[in-house]
């Protein structure tokens, strides 16, 4: 546990399951107080803040219900958690959807369901969190994009805009807070195993094994590393990057 992470308070969006859960319960193994937003199932966000609250010494972590996709839910998590915890140090832009369907019959609300879960939230929760960032002239701020939002993928083109909007919002954010101790970067995992990836079948499994070489999917704690990074202090001159987690599926 890194000292100077002791005391920071870190948010992660949709950190109930999969993922975001990997990566609250990694802040808390190093020294972090973790916020942990869901959407969905109370017990499953109470339990991992149980968890995490009795695994670090002194750690705090508390679930708060929002639906990030929505401005005013976004400003009452940011009330509760200034309120109980006190202010975000590090925020994790993770929580996100996939509605997939080909473009010729892609519904508007396929589209517009993955830009707000997946980039309008983003927005909302960034715009939340920047002002106590540059009053304390530190903050982090990672965003859980994907490696097709820089490659693109058939069946996903409402996903890979979201995703490949994530990467120019985070590195307009970084030019404009880099001189403020903001750092703003982006993780673009590959294929991961949550549930989210448990719905594909066996056969675009075993096609999207044959494009990765280390031979293997990721696993959640494979990108919960890569942004406990990001948000150290380790990582201070380091802002506006893409971070593909793949396995080497793209290298671009
Ligand atoms: P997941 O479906 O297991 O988890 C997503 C979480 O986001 C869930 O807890 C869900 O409740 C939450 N969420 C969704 N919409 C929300 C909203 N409006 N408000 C609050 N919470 C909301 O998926 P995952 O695989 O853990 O994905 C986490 C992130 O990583 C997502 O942004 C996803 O797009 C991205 N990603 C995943 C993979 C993968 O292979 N699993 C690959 C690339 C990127």
């Amino acid at each position: 546990m890194s000292g100077e992470n002791t005391r920071r308070l870190a948010l992660v969006t949709g950190g109930g399951r999969g993922i975001g859960r990997a990566i609250a319960r990694e802040f808390g193994k190093r020294g972090f107080d973790v916020a942990v937003n869901y959407n969905s199932s109370a017990a499953a966000a109470e339990e991992l803040c149980a968890e995490i609250s009795q695994a670090g010494p002194g750690v705090s972590a508390r679930a708060f219900k929002a639906d990030v996709s929505k401005p005013e839910e976004v400003k009452a998590l940011f009330k509760s958690i200034e309120d109980t915890m006190g202010t975000v140090r590090v925020l994790v832009n993770n929580a996100g959807i996939t509605r997939d369907n080909l473009l010729m019959r892609m519904k508007e609300e396929e589209w517009g369901a993955v830009m707000a879960a997946n980039l309008n939230s983003a927005f909302y929760c960034t715009k939340e969190a920047i002002r106590g960032m540059v009053k304390a002239r530190w903050g982090r701020i990672v965003f859980i994009s994907s490696v097709v939002g820089l490659i693109g993928n058939a069946g996903q083109a409402n996903y890979c805009a979201a995703k490949a909007g994530l990467i120019g919002f985070a590195r307009s954010v970084a030019r404009e807070y880099a001189s403020k101790g903001v750092t703003s970067n982006v993780v673009a995992p590959g294929f991961i195993e949550t549930d989210m990836t448990s719905v594909l079948s066996e056969n675009v499994r075993s096609a999207m094994m044959q494009q990765i070489p280390a031979g293997r999917f990721g696993c959640p704690e494979d990108i919960a590393r890569a942004v406990c990074f990001l948000a150290s202090d380790e990582s201070d001159y380091l802002t506006g990057q893409v971070l593909a987690i793949d396995g080497g599926m793209t290298m671009c």
